[in-house]
């Protein structure tokens, strides 16, 4: 293939697994390679001094499994920017730095990640960068809080941890427009294949690519992608010098995994969201369950919000049991096929009791999540298996 990996990022008709295979993948002129090798050398000779071969000089400044890595993931979010970074938070980190100062203020929902809010609050709160969580579905508090000159930046995570509640993206990129802020969307639990932020008017979007992106429960990363335009070069500038400066680089056999995942992500995602909204009408009218989170649902508060700027609606189910905190503990224990663990994204179902696991570091705060509840990673299994497993722990309550 002679095509750069611009070309292959900016095809408008081509599709999105088309692109997940092929964007960054050039096959290797020395050898023919199908699969780009990974390259481990944290040094590049070059050409005498100072002409770069491709402009790689040193592994923290620029690699090519890593660049590869970036234009499949700008390609997959219609973006024209990507950096990826040794970990989600490690990416959230750079955002900040990237784009506040002292003396300004994140506006962010109060069902944020528990990590994200542990970032903003116990570390940039200690170099004067303030947040204010509150609920993202009353727009006129959102945009009260937006008049203040120091909230600078809206940072959105839909749907969300795990109460899986579902928030309007182009709707709050206005409100943050008209204030002069800019609108920042954790894609993590959407992925790029269901929802693309930057579309619907989002400056900026990051991942954990350690969940559906890398798909396989086996590489942590994370990732900040960007528009295209001069607002959105002169941001990717910004996010560069902080990847280059500060160095939370994801290296190449990492960048090599999440790349090697990304090439799935829309037969992956079919079939999490299929399997979820399989589990989650199944179990909506179960008599141990007192609610079950699912956007899927025609239940769900936002499903119709949800319809309209997600292609489906992903493999992330939240339950409340009747029986209150005793039983969601018992059924967290209880069964076989859904692990119980923290993470979520892989190909494994996966259990999580986010009181005491995911979310315990926002125990007590206004973040706090309900006690009764647990949340499901859907994996890629035979639903049926998923099904009995789940029957059977709950039969035993
Ligand atoms: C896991 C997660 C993060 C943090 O990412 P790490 O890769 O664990 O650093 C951020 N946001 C969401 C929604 C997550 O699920």
């Amino acid at each position: 293939m002679s095509e750069s990996p611009n070309t292959a990022a900016s095809g408008t008709s081509t599709g999105f697994s088309t692109q997940a295979i092929h964007a960054g993948q050039e096959v290797d002129q020395v050898f023919g390679a199908v699969v780009p090798p990974v390259h481990f050398s944290t040094t590049y000779a070059p050409d005498g001094i100072g002409n770069l071969r491709n402009g790689y000089d040193y592994g923290r400044a620029g690699n090519p499994t890593r660049t590869a890595l970036q234009t499949q993931l700008a390609a997959l979010e219609g973006g024209g920017h990507a950096f990826s970074f040794g970990s989600g938070l490690a990416a959230e980190d750079a955002v900040i730095r990237a784009l506040l100062r002292p003396g300004q203020r994140i506006v962010m929902g109060n069902d944020a990640y528990g990590g994200s809010f542990r970032l903003f609050d116990k570390v940039h709160s200690a170099w004067g960068v303030a947040n204010t969580p509150l609920d993202l579905s009353d727009h006129t508090r959102v945009a009260a809080e937006l008049e203040n000159d120091d909230a600078a930046l809206l940072w959105v995570e839909t749907p969300s941890n795990p109460l899986m509640a579902v928030t309007d993206i182009t709707a709050l990129a206005d409100i943050a427009h008209a204030h002069g802020a800019l609108l920042v969307v954790d894609n993590t639990f959407a992925t790029p294949y269901l929802q693309q932020p930057l579309s619907l008017g989002a400056d900026v979007v990051v991942h954990s690519t350690t969940k559906y992106i890398g798909g396989h429960s086996d590489v942590v990363g994370g990732a900040v992608v960007l528009g295209s335009g001069d607002a959105a070069d002169d941001l990717a500038g910004k996010i560069a010098f902080q990847q280059f400066a500060v160095g939370a680089v994801s290296g190449p056999l990492d960048a090599y995994l999440t790349t090697r995942g990304l090439k799935t992500l829309g037969v992956r995602m079919d079939r999490h969201c299929a399997n979820a909204q399989t589990i989650a009408e199944h179990f909506q009218d179960h008599p141990a369950i007192e609610k079950v989170l699912y956007p899927g649902l025609a239940s769900h508060p936002q499903h119709e919000l949800a319809k309209s700027q997600m292609r489906s609606f992903g493999g992330m189910v939240s339950i409340q049991l009747t029986g209150g905190e005793p039983a969601a503990r018992k059924v967290a224990e209880a069964t076989r096929f859904f692990i119980l663990a923290e993470s979520l994204g892989g190909v494994e179902s996966l259990m999580n009791y986010p009181h005491e696991m995911t979310h315990a570091s926002v125990r007590g705060t206004e973040l706090a999540v309900p006690e009764n509840l647990l949340r499901l990673s859907v994996g890629i299994e035979d639903v049926a298996d998923l099904i009995d497993d789940l029957e059977r722990a709950l039969g035993g309550l």
